[in-house]
């Protein structure tokens, strides 16, 4: 037994995300003081990612094949398909409205001057038959060995519903993917005991990277895209869980804090799969099989928190350029940023990248692009938190709506550890 008197022994009294907090804040601090040097802890956050990156594809690939085989009906499988899609679609439309009000109101790009030099070249949206096309893989091994999500979804779902209907002689690879599971579980509780750790090397890096000098030029279109993405989770998400689940969204927030924390450090919903699977099962009391299909969708088309980037980045950009946007092109912004969200990878960066879509279609200047890219960090770390927080809502909605949520842990006072 370790004396609670020693450090190690209050660290081991510690819940977990109270742990990552900390890893977090001491990770600000030494970036603070040590600047750029501080990145010699970044192999610490590496580690973490590459960890957290290596459980993606055996849980969500177990996870839903033994949630939709425990639920044991297809039908019931559609319909939450259905309603998490119209969901999503519902919080993004929310997400580019919200980012759109914030920089009307807050007119972050007037007055801020910068050269815009360089040429871009612009994205095309994806075609939503080319999306469709590829949900189906070609090759299931493929898919597994190169991360492609949606179409580890597919052959996932396809495995389970077959399972179910050849009912007996499915038992065994039934027991082999239930067994599997469970090991995919307990890897991901080795994985997160590291998180204070890998969170730590994280931000101190990036806080040591990203000097005032830098930040201060552009700290109100910074400002309004955290007041945006704070508003987004605390109004919307808070508002959907009290007025169509009546639950109460103080224990969502406080059951997500995991999820907040590593997404915000690394920039990655992708990356933070894992963590947001163990927060909707153990503090928010949602079902395997649900939040084993949501969230992996989720972390693949919705994007909350990219689509309010592209509403606020747009109009600062278009108000720092001295552009007067008509109605059609607020419309413009609206469709092609949903548009750009879905089709957003859940990586750092991806969102900057599909910037240059919605600017070339109200047609700003693309070069504004990296004016943006040099602090496109410190906003991804916001909207990466928001992608996270939404995907996480959608799951609890679903999952409420469907009686495939235990009330009694959602409520539970404590987070688990
Ligand atoms: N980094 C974001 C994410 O992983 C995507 C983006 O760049 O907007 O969710």
């Amino acid at each position: 037994m370790t004396s609670t008197k020693t450090p190690l022994g209050l660290w081991r009294r510690l819940p977990l995300w109270q742990r990552i907090i900390l890893g977090l804040t001491l990770g600000v601090l030494t970036g603070a003081l040590f600047g750029e040097d501080a990145s010699i802890f970044k192999p610490l956050g590496d580690i973490f990612i590459n960890a957290i990156r290596m459980l993606i594809v055996p849980l969500v690939f177990t996870t839903l094949i033994v949630g939709i085989t425990a639920m044991r009906d297809p039908q019931k499988m559609g319909r939450i398909g259905g309603k998490t899609i119209l969901l999503y679609l519902l919080t993004t439309a929310f997400a580019i409205a919200i980012g759109l009000l914030a920089s009307t109101i807050f007119q972050p790009g007037a007055g801020v001057h910068v050269d815009l030099e360089g040429d871009m070249v612009s994205q095309d949206a994806p075609s939503l038959v080319q999306i469709l096309v590829n949900l189906v893989p070609r090759n299931p091994i493929d898919a597994l060995a190169n991360g492609n999500i949606m179409q580890i979804i597919v052959f996932a779902v396809g495995i389970g519903i077959a399972l179910i209907m050849i009912g007996e002689k499915g038992k065994p690879v039934m027991a082999l993917f239930d067994s599997f599971a469970e090991v995919m579980y307990k890897l991901t509780e080795f994985v997160m005991a590291f998180a204070p750790f890998g969170v730590f090397g994280l931000m101190a890096h990036v806080a040591g990277h990203y000097g005032l000098d830098v930040l201060i030029p552009l700290a109100k279109v910074i400002l309004v895209a955290y007041i945006a993405s704070i508003a987004h989770v605390l109004i919307i998400y808070s508002g959907l869980l009290t007025l169509l689940a009546r639950l109460n969204p103080i224990r969502y927030l406080t059951g997500i804090v995991d999820a907040l924390v590593v997404a915000f450090s690394s920039a990655s919903s992708s990356g933070t799969l894992p963590v947001s699977m163990r927060c909707a099962q153990r503090n928010l009391g949602v079902s395997p099989a649900v939040s084993g299909f949501v969230l992996p969708v989720g972390a693949t088309i919705n994007m909350d928190g990219t689509a309010i980037y592209q509403g606020v980045v747009a109009l600062f950009i278009a108000q720092m350029v001295g552009v007067d946007l008509s109605l059609m092109d607020y419309g413009m912004i609206i469709v092609t940023g949903t548009l750009a969200s879905i089709g957003t990878a859940g990586v750092p960066g991806a969102g900057l990248i599909m910037l240059s879509i919605v600017l070339s279609q109200v047609g700003l200047p693309l070069e504004a692009v990296a004016v943006i890219g040099g602090i496109d960090r410190i906003l991804d770390m916001a909207r990466t938190s928001v992608n996270v927080a939404g995907d996480l809502m959608v799951t609890v909605l679903v999952g409420r709506s469907e009686g495939e949520l235990d009330q009694a842990v959602y409520d539970e006072k404590q987070t688990r550890a």
